[in-house]
């Protein structure tokens, strides 16, 4: 199977399996036979997949777990999406409205226009969703991969809640702050404090879902945020840390379309360039 197909296979699994997976299931779920040295070279090598030691269920003591996340460079285009949209096309980038991605648009809900598009069969799109190697997967696959990469898409914590003391700890803006008010550890997997804490691990509870709900998203989507946020964190820390190669992103995308091509589809020039044996 050529690679480029494979990768298609294991992101489409991931998915599927809401963006995440330990190894070992992962490999349970490919439908092609693949060793877990070529599994490995492949989720190492590729740059389209990040693996990030969880703690494994059993407390303190479990062995922590080895768990692979779906990344990609595919972004909705935000110039396209501003107040005045100025994109020409060669963003690379969706075009497709933010808030339909959420559920439901909430100018189609309050009976006003939408100027974003809600189609992903254009040719910009479809070319797109190609380009970066996706037009494979299904609609809500596609939603879950967006999601966990594309950080426009999640709405912001409020940091000030996450400092000092009180109900709204030093958000001096309470009740009628716009962020979500959660722990932002809790989002990380790393609260230590769990069912203690002062701070909220509750997206459900009044005050944000009423946040949640204003921009369009479902109960269902509301339900995935903790995995998601939590995902995009995995993903965020990896890509940033360890390899030179920056995440391609911005809306300029200076380096062309060939240049983005050979990011997203090939091999990136991460650790694997630094290897001379690599064949
Ligand atoms: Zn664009
Ligand atoms: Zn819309
Ligand atoms: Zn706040
Ligand atoms: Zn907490």
């Amino acid at each position: 199977m050529a690679q480029a197909s494979l990768v298609g296979e294991v992101t489409q699994v991931l998915c599927a399996a809401g963006g995440a997976l330990d190894l070992p299931e992962l490999r349970r779920r490919l439908r092609v036979g693949l060793g877990s040295d070529a599994l490995e070279r492949l989720l190492r090598e590729c740059g389209r997949f990040v693996v990030a030691a969880r703690p494994g269920a059993g407390g303190e003591t479990a062995v922590p777990e080895r768990v692979v996340l779906a990344a990609s460079p595919l972004r909705l285009c935000r110039v396209q999406q501003g107040s005045k949209p100025g994109c020409v096309g060669l963003c690379a980038q969706l075009h497709l409205c933010k808030f339909m991605v959420y559920g439901a648009c909430k100018f189609l809900r309050t009976g006003k226009n939408c100027r974003n598009s809600h189609s992903l069969t254009t040719d910009h799109n479809l070319s797109v969703l190609r380009t970066h190697g996706v037009d494979h997967l299904s609609y809500n696959e596609l939603c879950q991969l967006l999601f966990q990469n594309d950080p426009w898409l999640l709405p912001e914590i409020c940091q000030h809640y996450n400092k000092g003391d009180g109900p709204h700890g030093s958000c001096s803006f309470q009740k009628q702050c716009i962020k979500l008010h959660i722990c932002q550890y809790f989002l990380q997997g790393e609260c230590k404090f769990g069912t203690s804490c002062k701070r909220s691990h509750n997206f459900s509870n009044s005050e944000n879902l009423e946040k949640l709900e204003k921009l369009g998203m479902s109960s269902d989507l509301v339900s995935r945020l903790p995995s998601i946020y939590r995902n995009a964190h995995d993903i965020k820390n990896k890509s940033s840390a360890p390899s030179r190669v920056p995440p391609p992103q911005g809306p300029q995308g200076t380096s062309g379309k060939a240049g983005g091509e050979v990011r997203l589809v090939g091999c990136t020039g991460g650790p694997g360039l630094a290897r001379s044996d690599s064949t």
